[in-house]
């Protein structure tokens, strides 16, 4: 019950409509009173974390269903990546919507991206910061199977050099 002595601290005192707790405005959010149904600080985390643990196993299991589009790695989820390909509007990071969003604006961001390893998705990257237009010839050239080089764990013997941080400018091409 609410306590004069905290009363006179907090100002006022809510009941969030979650838990039925009636607890002192610090432990609400001040959006919270702009919700349909105040939450107090605790539910809204513990609502973020039930609905990330859901949204992280439907990723999970697209991820572990398709597998790295490059090397066929599919043993653990963990070490597999929504890569964004280029073209689309990336929102955000798929991982970082799992806590806020329901699955449809998760499976929307999904299906932006394809599933690669940590490994492919790092040379994916450094293929990419070499320039769009080498990025676009050795998509071509890896979608015909014109390239056998960038097997799992095998880097290209040559990168066009990359710019920015200190790394030489861009070759035109
Ligand atoms: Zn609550
Ligand atoms: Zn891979």
């Amino acid at each position: 019950m609410p306590n004069p002595t905290h009363a006179a601290i907090d100002g006022a005192f809510h009941k969030c409509r979650r838990c039925g707790d009636i607890k002192p405005a610090r432990c609400f959010a001040p959006s919270a009173f702009r919700r349909r149904v105040p939450m107090c600080r605790e539910c809204i985390r513990l609502d973020m974390r039930v609905r990330y643990d859901a949204n992280k196993a439907k990723a999970d299991a697209i991820k572990l269903g398709r597998g790295c589009a490059d090397c066929g790695y599919r043993t653990a989820a963990t070490a597999l990546e929504f890569d964004h390909l280029p073209g689309t509007a990336k929102v955000r990071e798929v991982s970082h919507l799992y806590g806020n969003c329901a699955w449809t604006a998760v499976a929307a961001e999904i299906a932006k991206c394809e599933v690669v390893c940590a490994n492919c998705h790092k040379i994916r990257s450094d293929k990419r910061g070499a320039g769009r237009a080498y990025w676009v010839k050795w998509r071509a050239e890896q979608e015909a199977g014109a390239v056998a080089l960038d097997g799992p764990g095998e880097l290209p013997l040559l990168l066009p050099p990359r710019h920015g941080h200190g790394r030489p400018a861009p070759v035109k091409d």
